[in-house]
C-alpha cells in the first residue's frame, strides 16, 4: 500500500480543504465510469481510501502515527474466495459518493434554410448543475461526512447464505449508508446531500451546415452533473428538420415542381424558380414535355462538414387549360387543323418510351 500522502499527491502539512481539492481533482480522472480499466479502477479505489482516511482528523492522526489497519478496507478473507467462484469482486469496498452524471438529449426544430447553411441557437433547459453551497460535496459548512456505525466504513454488511457449498458468508452493499461506508449527517440546505441542484441553463448550440432530421450534435461536458459534483455527462442535441412550403429534400438534392403553360413549353422560355439562394433563372427549352426534370447545379443541400452542394431538380408539368374563351378554342382548332391533327387522334407509347420508364427506373429494371 503506498503512502496515502503520496497517492493525493500532497504534503503531510496539508489542510484538509487541499486534501479535498486534490481528491476531487484526480477523481474526475479515475473515475470507473470515465475510465473502467481495472488497473485504473485499483488506483482510484487505494485514492479513495487514503482520503477516507486523510480527510477524517481522527483517522489521519491514527495513520500518521502508523496505526493498524489501513489496508484500504479490503482485506482478503473469506468472502475474496467466494468472489473468486462466483465471479465476483471488483466492486468490494465502500463505493464512491463521486458519480459520472446522465447524458442528456434534447430536440431542435430547424427549417431547410438553416439545415442548408447552418445556424446558433440559444437553447434553455433544466439540468442538473453542482451546488455551488457545498461544492458537491453534499455536506453542510463543509464538513465531512462521518464513518457508518453499521458497516464500520466497508460499505457492505456480510451475512449468511445456503448455498450448494453449504453455508456461505457473502456481503451486499450497506443499508444504512447505501454503500457509501460513510453518512452525511449534517447535509447541505441546498442539495439535501446530493451534491447537486436542478437550474435552467441557456447553451448556445452551433448547427452545421448540411443536418438533417436525426442528426445528433454532441456537446461534450454540458448533460447532467454526476451526484458528489461528479464529471457531467454529454448533451445530445438532436435536428428536427421542418417540412418546406414546396422544396423537397432528397440527401444532398431539393426538388421543386413547377407548372408552365402550353403555349411556353412550347415556344420556350426562362423563368424564374425560388430556391434557397434567392430566385434563380431556369431555362426551358422549347418542346419541353411534361415530367421534363432540369437540374440547377449547387442550388441543393450543402452536405454535411463539406462545402459541396447538391443540385436543384426542377420537375416541370404542363398546365393543360381548364377554361377557354370563344376565341381561344377557334384558335386552337385552327392550331391543331395547321398540323393536320383530326378528332380522336391517338399515338400509342412503346414500353420503353413515357411513363413506363420511369417506373423502370424505378425498380431497376
Ligand atoms: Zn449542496
Ligand atoms: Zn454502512
Amino acid at each position: 500500500m503506498a503512502d496515502f500522502y503520496d497517492l493525493l499527491g500532497i504534503d503531510r502539512g496539508a489542510s484538509q480543504d487541499e486534501i479535498k481539492k486534490a481528491y476531487r481533482k484526480i477523481a474526475r480522472e479515475l473515475h470507473p465510469d470515465v475510465n473502467p480499466d481495472p488497473e485504473v479502477q485499483n488506483k482510484f479505489k487505494e485514492v479513495t481510501a487514503a482520503y477516507d482516511v486523510l480527510s477524517d482528523p481522527q483517522k489521519r492522526q491514527q495513520y500518521d502515527m502508523g496505526g493498524q489497519g489501513f489496508g484500504g478496507g479490503f482485506g482478503g478473507g473469506f468472502s475474496d474466495i467466494m468472489d473468486a467462484f462466483f465471479g465476483g469482486g471488483g466492486n468490494r469496498g465502500p463505493r464512491p459518493r463521486m458519480r459520472q452524471g446522465q447524458d442528456a438529449l434534447i430536440r431542435i426544430e430547424v427549417d431547410l434554410n438553416e439545415a442548408c447553411f447552418g445556424t446558433e441557437r440559444d437553447i434553455t433547459l433544466e439540468s442538473a448543475v453542482v451546488c455551488t453551497k457545498c461544492e458537491g460535496q453534499g455536506t453542510a459548512n463543509n464538513s465531512a461526512p462521518s464513518m457508518c456505525p453499521v458497516c464500520k466504513g466497508r460499505g457492505e454488511t456480510q451475512f449468511v447464505q445456503k448455498s450448494f457449498l453449504g453455508q456461505v458468508m457473502t456481503s451486499r452493499p450497506c443499508n444504512n449508508c447505501s454503500g457509501y461506508g460513510s453518512v452525511i449527517t449534517d447535509p447541505c440546505r441546498e442539495c439535501a446531500g446530493d451534491g447537486r441542484v436542478r437550474a435552467r441553463q441557456t447553451i448556445n448550440v452551433k448547427v452545421p451546415a448540411g443536418v438533417e432530421t436525426g442528426n445528433r450534435i454532441q456537446m461534450a461536458g454540458r448533460g447532467e452533473v454526476g451526484a458528489g459534483g461528479g464529471p457531467a455527462g454529454d448533451l445530445y442535441v438532436e435536428i428536427v428538420e421542418k417540412e418546406h412550403e414546396f422544396l423537397l429534400r432528397d440527401g444532398d438534392n431539393l426538388h421543386v415542381a413547377i407548372e408552365v403553360s402550353i403555349a411556353a413549353v412550347s415556344l420556350g422560355t426562362t423563368v424564374n424558380v425560388e430556391t434557397l439562394d434567392g430566385p434563380v433563372k431556369v431555362d426551358i427549352k422549347a418542346g419541353t414535355q411534361s415530367g421534363a426534370m432540369i437540374s440547377v447545379k449547387g442550388k441543393g443541400m450543402t452536405r454535411l462538414r463539406s462545402t459541396h452542394r447538391g443540385d436543384l431538380i426542377v420537375h416541370v408539368d404542363v398546365a393543360t387549360p381548364q377554361k377557354l374563351s370563344r376565341d381561344q378554342e377557334k384558335l386552337l382548332k385552327e392550331f391543331a387543323k395547321s398540323r393536320g391533327e383530326r378528332d380522336g387522334d391517338v399515338k400509342i407509347k412503346g414500353q420503353r418510351e413515357g411513363m413506363f420508364s420511369k417506373f423502370r427506373d424505378a425498380f431497376g429494371r
